[in-house]
């Protein structure tokens, strides 16, 4: 019976677990002990989808899901990396053959996401470097939108920072957040140079700077944050995470379209930034105007004002207190208008998506939505601890019946940043 069968949970190991594994790696493969082991989250944003780029808030958690890498120092310029994935197959590359995407040095495999950080440190005057061979152990899960890249990167930033002694980040536990902004840029260059994916800077910012127990309430527009107390079990409550492991091939030219739409309609309205143009009405009445692209401009900035407003409110509503009575319906109903939004005005949901949002709404969350970019990778629900699993299984059936292959899931609590000792 469908009732019965198992559904996938990927929930985070131990950090212990996760350094042990790493370490254990390394030695099986390069036969040495490693130096240390560091390690990095991926996230997770609760609301503000689509208006990073348009200079507006958004409120990631780092998950409990870290990639762990166990590195050493060599003493000349080449660097060997592990991974499970790739383990029949250890990836040597050279420090002084890592280039751009399309250039003579670029590197295709997933060790972009690695050497490219060591590249980015060097083009900004950290280093020269020496080599160095990494094992890297990960539980974020890849490519479902929880950024399992920008672990990759941080780990690897706050590895290359504490072996090289540069001192930029500061602990775990007494973090320099100056010093982790600048780790954020070099991180964001590797993805978008060298491992060639248009990202923002959201994905890094999370990885580095959130704060365990609390979600990250960052600004976009001056990249400014707080740490908003987020401790969902402490109410009761839980974040169901919903990877719908489905990818649509449309993911990167639809997100090219929208950053496009975005900046044209903020030239229509003669600001910088659509968040600078803080009313909808007035928005519309100006967009209105424009001719063939007047109603899909009208629905793109819709979603993103309302989407800036939702998230604000979002915040008010967490800073105010736990999230019980009205705050707990106030902030399902916020998540929910935020999917129905990117659904209908912003186009970047899809089936997969609104099938779980739908499911998990029917099943009891008092709120869902996709989150990150659209067209494939994940969605969130906020449910009662206890019916965490209830929902899950009304998602996985909603799947079953119409013949797809059941997602995975999940529950977020907000984890702890980058660095050594966790
Ligand atoms: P997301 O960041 O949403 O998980 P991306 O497509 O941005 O998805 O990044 C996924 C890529 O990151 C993978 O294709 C792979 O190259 C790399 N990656 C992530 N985790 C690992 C891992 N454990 N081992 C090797 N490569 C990994
Ligand atoms: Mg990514």
């Amino acid at each position: 019976m469908l009732s019965d069968k198992i559904i996938t949970w990927n929930e985070a190991v131990d950090p212990r677990a996760g350094i042990e594994n790493a370490r254990t790696l390394f030695v099986e493969t390069f036969g040495t002990e490693p130096t240390g082991v560091w390690s990095a989250p991926g996230r997770v944003n609760i609301i503000g989808e689509h208006v990073d780029y348009n200079g507006g808030p958004c409120l990631p958690i780092a998950l409990p899901h870290r990639a762990y890498i166990a590195v050493s120092m060599r003493n000349d310029r080449r660097i060997r990396l592990v991974s499970p994935q790739t383990r029949e197959q250890i990836d040597e590359l050279d420090l002084d053959q890592i280039g751009p995407r399309g250039s003579e040095y670029e590197v295709t495999t997933w060790a972009a996401y690695l050497a490219g950080v060591a590249w980015a440190f060097e083009r900004a005057g950290y280093g020269p470097l020496q080599g160095f061979d990494a094992a890297l152990w990960s539980c974020v899960p890849r490519g479902g939108g929880l950024s399992s890249s920008a672990a990759l990167e941080c780990a690897m930033a706050v590895a290359l920072d504490d072996l090289g002694d540069f001192g930029i980040a500061g602990t775990v536990q007494a973090p320099h957040d100056e010093g982790r902004k600048i780790l954020v840029d070099l991180c964001r260059r590797a993805e978008n140079e060298i491992a060639g994916a248009n990202t923002g800077g959201l994905d890094q910012t999370a990885s580095l700077r959130c704060r365990a127990g609390h979600a990250l309430a960052l600004d976009c527009r001056d990249m400014s944050v707080a740490h908003i107390p987020f401790d969902l079990a402490s109410e009761d409550l839980a974040l169901l995470v919903i990877d719908t492991r489905a990818a649509h091939s449309l993911a990167d030219g639809q997100y090219g379209q929208r950053r496009a739409d975005s900046e044209e309609a903020a030239r229509i309205l003669g600001v910088n930034l659509l968040v600078e143009a803080e009313d909808v009405e007035a928005a519309t009445r100006v967009l209105s105007e424009v001719g063939a692209d007047s109603q899909r401009l009208v629905q793109r900035t819709r979603h993103v004002i309302s989407e800036i407003a939702r998230t604000r409110a979002f915040i008010d509503v967490l800073t105010q207190g736990p999230l019980e009575g009205e705050r707990l319906y106030v902030a399902g109903a916020l998540m929910n208008d935020s999917h129905d939004s990117l659904r209908d005005d912003y186009e970047v949901s899809c089936e997969e998506l609104d099938v779980a949002v739908a499911a998990a709404r029917a099943a009891g969350a008092y709120g869902a939505r996709m989150t990150g970019g659209g067209f494939g990778g994940s969605a969130i629900a906020l449910v009662r601890l206890n019916e965490a699993e209830k929902v899950a299984r009304t998602v996985a059936r909603a799947y079953a019946d119409r013949g797809w292959e059941s997602p995975h899931f999940l529950t977020a609590i907000a984890g702890a940043p980058a660095g050594r000792d966790i």
